[in-house]
């Protein structure tokens, strides 16, 4: 039987809350910050890593620890549906970087330096600077013990800001100390904590024996004084712990590279020891920090490797992009070259194998394209050509296309003459205009 369909209006799908999708023009400054990052690890020799973004949940459970924010409430955890595996859309990379490591035995030769750039997840109240889903750049040294490379990060990071010309970023600089000293600091904490309990919220209650050391990254500004008052882990290092901070702290002082101790901080990650640090920008409001890191020497055997010491950070690009949009930096000229004007659609596949040669030589050139009606007149091609912020326009009119030829009109420079070419002779034209750039 034949039933009619009743006319549906079918419902406008949306991105899912706090993930954005990311439109030109943004997305150029997306592309020259990266270009920029690659640029400076080239230059540090930290080479390249793409892990995927499906890691086993059990990978971020043991490697930053149950009792964080992270695995305690911002991740996407899912069962495959297939075989029944529990899997997370990776929340940071850290974890999935070490595992690679571990697994290809990437340190078999020595210590490696890499680094990567890409989305990550988690599940937190969308606000100015903090998403869903978010992306980070981070570079991680595998290998190295030695407090320089510690210091080598910082300067790698302080040379991003400086090369884009960020203001107003302090950096912030601490010591996790080392297990042994975490415990003793573990119990003063604890008590230091208990002797308030009308100052701690339910969230820290429940984690003061399970983690103290985590109740000091509590965001809760009701709880900010009992904090500030906390005993600090500072106090508990040890002579080698100390040593360390210093062996950086020497590199940034060399440097003439700005930092502050804060001894408040710890991290959002159960596997950071010795150094960790945060750059922080007072232009975000509340999330100000756009780069954060530290040592982790025991994340390795946390995931089933052998002990190797490393250290890395990540940067918050949306938290980056923000501030260089707010200060106009990384604005990008516009990149077309040529717009090909074409009164006549028999003339296109003519005209576009001579785009092809122009292209292959380096020049950008945008090509209008018919509607159904065919194609524009000459007038509204013009002004599209216009809009395109286009330098050129490139003519294949009826005249032009009778002769094998093109006239090459300035859009922007009056000075430049209008000239007609052999359409062999475009090419040659294409790659002045790439060495004139
Ligand atoms: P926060 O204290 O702001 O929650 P975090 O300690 O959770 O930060 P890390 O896990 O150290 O952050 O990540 C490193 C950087 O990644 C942060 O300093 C920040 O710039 C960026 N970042 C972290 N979470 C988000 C998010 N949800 N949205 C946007 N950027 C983020
Ligand atoms: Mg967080």
């Amino acid at each position: 039987m034949n039933e009619k369909i009743a006319p549906r209006k079918v419902e406008k799908l949306v991105a899912v809350k706090g993930m954005n999708d990311i439109l030109p023009p943004d997305s150029a400054r997306w592309e020259a910050l990266e270009a920029r990052v690659r640029e400076l690890m080239r230059r540090f020799a930290y080479e390249n890593v793409r892990t995927p973004i499906v890691e086993p949940t059990a990978l971020f459970v043991r490697g930053l620890g149950e009792v964080t924010d992270i695995v305690e409430k911002e991740m996407y955890s899912f069962e495959d549906r297939l075989n029944g595996e529990q899997l997370t859309l990776r929340p940071e990379n850290t974890a999935g970087v070490v595992r690679a490591a571990i697994e290809h035995s990437l340190l078999y030769n020595g210590p490696k330096r890499l680094f990567y750039m890409g989305p990550m997840f988690r599940h937190e109240r969308p606000q100015r600077g903090r998403y869903r889903q978010f992306h980070q750049i981070g570079a991680e040294a595998l290998g190295f013990s030695g407090g320089e490379v510690d210091a080598e990060l910082i300067l790698m990071a302080q040379a991003l800001w400086q090369e884009l010309g960020l203001t107003d970023v302090e950096l912030q600089l601490n010591s996790l100390g080392q297990p042994e000293e975490r415990l003793q600091h573990r119990a003063a904490l604890i008590a230091h904590f208990e002797a308030h309990p009308d100052a701690l919220d339910e969230e820290a209650k429940r984690r003061l024996h399970l983690n103290p050391l985590r109740l000091l990254d509590s965001k809760n500004p009701a709880m900010q004084p009992v904090i500030e008052a906390a005993p600090r882990l500072l106090d508990f290092l040890g002579e080698a712990s100390r040593r360390h901070l210093q062996s950086v702290t020497d590199v940034l002082d060399a440097n003439g590279v700005a930092y502050g101790i804060n001894p408040r901080l710890v991290r959002g990650m159960d596997y950071y020891n010795l150094t960790v640090f945060e750059f922080v920008t007072t232009r975000l409001g509340s999330q100000g920090t756009i780069c954060a890191g530290g040592r982790y020497d025991y994340l390795f055997e946390q995931v089933g490797g052998k002990p190797t010491p490393a250290v890395g950070w990540a940067i918050g690009m949306e938290r980056v992009l923000e501030l260089l949009k707010e200060q106009g930096a990384l604005d990008v000229a516009p990149a077309v070259d040529a717009y090909a004007i074409v009164p006549d659609a028999a003339s296109l596949p003519a005209v576009m194998a001579c785009l092809q040669t122009l292209r292959a030589a380096g020049t950008s050139v945008l090509m209008h394209a018919s509607s159904a009606k065919g194609m524009a007149s000459m007038k509204s091609q013009f002004k599209r050509a216009d809009a395109s912020g286009a330098r050129f326009a490139l003519v294949f009119g009826a005249d032009e296309m009778a002769q094998g030829q093109v006239t090459v009109k300035a859009l922007r420079d009056a000075n430049i003459p209008q000239q007609t070419l052999a359409l062999p002779e475009a090419a040659q034209w294409a790659k002045t205009l790439q060495s004139n750039a």
